[in-house]
């Protein structure tokens, strides 16, 4: 007599603690769509919430043996469709795998996929560290998930991304199997680095249950610019020419059509007619001041700097407003491009003719520092002219990047939305290496299937 899915659930079911599974309709929902809510998500058979890697290993182990594709969840803020449910998939959501454990000798955190960014960070604070990458979701964003899409932020053009913080991770294999890779030690070049390997992985290779991360100390109290732009290209020259002598520890653009967003959600007196916005931080008084000079020869209309750690903090918050601000707008396709920096200026201005062109609003804004953009090419998808121009947008805004000698995703990740367009970025034989690594690693397909590669 065949198995029916039910019987094969329930043989998952009898081998895990009670709760830890769930299928009943109503409770999967939550676990069918990263951030972007696609329609056409799948719909997972169940979904396992184990408390620890050996009920991990347990998922895993039934999931080979029958045969059952894994899509592997944080907290699902993902914006490239990566944790996106494939119908009959088992969703394994690291949400009840949250310690933290801080060594502040060694400068180390040893932490549990599912433990928040956020938590990761106050953890390292108490014991007067810190942990720097800080993507804009760090408050709502997992660790695992940071890893395996190997995020970004803001702070990042001085600190450097996830990558640079992973010392080593406990990965459970699609076979079940757990490996330890690299440790707590600073440098490590004993083999091929297998541990980068799985950072940025998109839960395609792996399922990371563990990771040691390094912490830094404290930086000294922030200085903050703000500083109001006439044109776009003016903008991105100051943020070009400010990284030959600078080295902010944040540099966000903020377009025309971004501050307006914020404005009409929490109005607070931005400038609605400036081009830009650029909020940058740096480590020194003096350096802020050099910077401020430099936006005053780039035709900066206002700048104001400030040394006042509140004051900053509120400018800073207008830069984490940009996301809200823009998904009360309605839908959009959410970009990630990123271009080597001196490129910025005429990146800037090709993407706002493809808004001009299309007809569509797409507010801007970037990790300017380091070239990341992220225009969200706002639409109506009730509208069937409106959604095809959105996509022709999406595609164009790559394309530019690509000509630019940039990168389709900086930092969210190839996923599912990113697909199609990866071979025309890395080119057959890159795309053979990565499909020969994903073979090796599971040969039978069912790591996140259909994401990135
Ligand atoms: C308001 C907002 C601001 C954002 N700002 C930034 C930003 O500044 N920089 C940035 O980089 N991103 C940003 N993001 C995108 C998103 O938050 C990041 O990609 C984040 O790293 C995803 O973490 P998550 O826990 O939500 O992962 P999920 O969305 O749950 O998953 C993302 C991918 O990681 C895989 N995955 C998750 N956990 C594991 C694991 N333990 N092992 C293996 N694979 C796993 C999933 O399968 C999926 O492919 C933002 C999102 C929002 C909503």
């Amino acid at each position: 007599m065949t198995s029916t899915v039910a019987d094969v659930v329930a043989s998952l079911v009898a081998r895990l603690p009670e709760g830890v599974v769930v299928r009943e309709p109503a409770q999967l929902e939550k676990y069918r769509h990263d951030h972007l809510h696609d329609p056409s998500a799948g719909t997972p058979v169940a979904a396992a919430r184990p408390l620890d890697v050996e009920q991990v290993r347990t998922c895993v182990t039934w999931a080979a043996q029958h045969g059952v594709p894994v899509v592997t969840r944080g907290t699902g803020t993902g914006l490239s469709g990566g944790a996106r449910a494939v119908d009959g998939c088992l969703v394994l959501s690291t949400e009840r795998m949250r310690a933290v454990e801080v060594d502040p000798r060694a400068r180390v955190a040893h932490v549990e996929p599912g433990a928040l960014n956020v938590e990761v960070k106050e953890a390292a604070a108490a014991a007067g560290l810190f942990y720097p990458p800080d993507p804009g979701s760090f408050r709502i964003s997992s660790i695992g998930g940071n890893i395996a899409t190997n995020a970004g932020g803001l702070c990042c053009v001085k600190h450097g991304v996830t990558s640079a913080y992973v010392l080593g991770l406990s990965v459970v294999l699609a076979d079940g199997r757990l490996v330890e890779l690299g440790g707590s030690t600073l440098k490590d070049v004993a083999g091929l680095s297998l541990t980068q390997l799985f950072v940025g992985s998109e839960g395609t290779l792996g399922i990371v249950v563990g990771a040691t991360l390094r912490l830094v100390p404290p930086p000294p109290p922030q200085s903050t610019l703000v500083a109001t732009f006439p044109t776009l290209r003016s903008s991105g020259e100051a943020v070009v020419d400010a990284g030959r002598t600078l080295r902010p520890s944040m540099m966000e653009l903020i377009d025309r059509r971004s501050i307006n967003n914020v404005e009409d959600m929490r109005p607070s007196g931005l400038d609605r007619g400036a081009a830009a916005m650029l909020v940058a931080q740096l480590d020194w008084p003096a350096e802020a001041r050099a910077l401020e000079k430099i936006c005053r020869d780039h035709g900066a209309t206002e700048v104001h700097v400030t040394d006042d750690p509140d004051d900053g903090e509120m400018f800073v918050e207008i830069r984490r407003a940009t996301g809200p601000a823009v998904e009360r707008r309605g839908a959009f396709l959410a970009e990630d491009v990123a271009v080597p920096v001196d490129a910025l200026p005429d990146v800037l201005e090709a993407i706002d003719r493809v808004a001009v062109d299309l007809d569509l609003e797409v507010p801007v804004v970037a990790h300017a520092g380091d070239g990341n953009l992220h225009p969200a090419i706002l639409h109506d998808p009730r509208d069937p002219d409106q959604v095809r121009d959105a996509h022709r947008a999406f595609e164009r805004i790559m394309r530019i990047a690509l000509d630019a000698g940039g990168t389709i995703t900086g930092e969210h990740g190839v996923g599912r939305t990113k697909r199609a367009m990866l071979p025309e970025q890395v080119g057959d034989d890159v795309l053979d290496l990565m499909r020969s690594v994903k073979t090796a690693l599971d040969p039978a397909g069912l790591l996140n299937p259909g994401a990135g590669f």
